[in-house]
């Protein structure tokens, strides 16, 4: 016995439940949100439709930074400057004008905000960035997704930045585009061994922790130029703000206050 026929729709369909198509009411008008979304595509950065664009943002989480003890006003004016949320997942982005570091995928983080200015504050510091007031010719080791780096341009003539992960490099790359920040070079490689194609540098910044400091990063530094680093202390338990001053005779170190950054690795990925 073959199975019952069903019942063929009717057409035109019924919208049962659904009252049908309204005869009078509103009329929908597609074209106006496709207008809208060709606006919407056109704009180089990303909307957020939380507010975090506004510069009253980034200048609260600043405002906090100071209380908590960061001083030098060239280094809060980068750091209200740039957009940290662009850096981050947007499921994080709320998050972003917090003082804590964020996961950015393969294991690394964005640093915290506190930290990135602790240690640009150290560098400005440093007796010729002092004078000149510019960090000069910078390299950064750990470009990571790029948020210290584009606050670093600001503060330098030009601006190094090295990461060993090729999917970070490449997102940094693209997260800094809409900043247009002209003195920014991306390398990917191991930050390790410097990067001797543009070396001496006026100012170094890592935003690994070793067990010590490579000996590469000392033999670029240049003389009359400063070094901050998280370096393991003695115990090999904790990591410490290490800084380095050259001067025409020596390498002048000082030890600072206890960090916690992701391991420095050797080679690329
Ligand atoms: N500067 C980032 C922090 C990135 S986290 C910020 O704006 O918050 C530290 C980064 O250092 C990671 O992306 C990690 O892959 C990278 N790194 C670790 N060892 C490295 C090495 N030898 N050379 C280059 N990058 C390295």
């Amino acid at each position: 016995m073959s199975a019952p026929e069903r019942p063929r729709p009717k057409f035109p369909l019924q919208l049962d439940g659904l009252g049908g198509v309204p005869k009078k009411g509103p009329l929908l008008r597609p074209q106006q949100p496709l207008r809208q979304a060709a606006v919407d595509s056109a704009r180089s950065v990303r909307p957020s439709g939380l507010g975090l664009d506004s510069a009253d943002v980034r200048q609260r989480m600043v405002t906090k930074l100071q209380a908590a003890g960061l001083r030098d006003e060239l280094v809060m004016a980068a750091l209200a400057k740039v957009p940290r949320h662009l850096f981050v997942d947007t499921a994080l982005a709320t998050q972003a004008y917090e003082d804590t570091s964020l996961p950015i995928g393969l294991g690394q983080t964005i640093s915290k905000p506190s930290v990135v200015g602790r240690m640009i504050e150290l560098l400005m510091n440093g007796p010729g960035a002092r004078t000149r007031r510019t960090l000069g010719h910078t390299l950064e080791i750990g470009t990571g997704c790029g948020y210290q780096a584009a606050v670093l341009a600001q503060l330098s003539r030009q601006l190094m930045s090295i990461e060993r992960l090729k999917p970070l490099h490449d997102k940094a790359r693209e997260l800094l585009a809409p900043l247009r920040l002209n003195n920014i070079r991306l390398v990917y490689g191991d930050g390790m061994r410097g990067h001797p194609p543009n070396a001496p540098y006026d100012s170094i910044i890592a935003a690994a922790g070793g067990e010590a400091l490579p000996d590469a990063w000392l033999a670029q530094l240049a003389v009359g130029g400063r070094l901050v680093a998280p370096v393991h202390d003695a115990s090999g338990r904790r990591q410490v703000l290490v800084v380095v001053d050259r001067t025409e005779e020596a390498y002048e170190r000082s030890v600072h206050e206890a960090v916690n950054f992701v391991p420095l690795k050797s080679g690329t990925d």
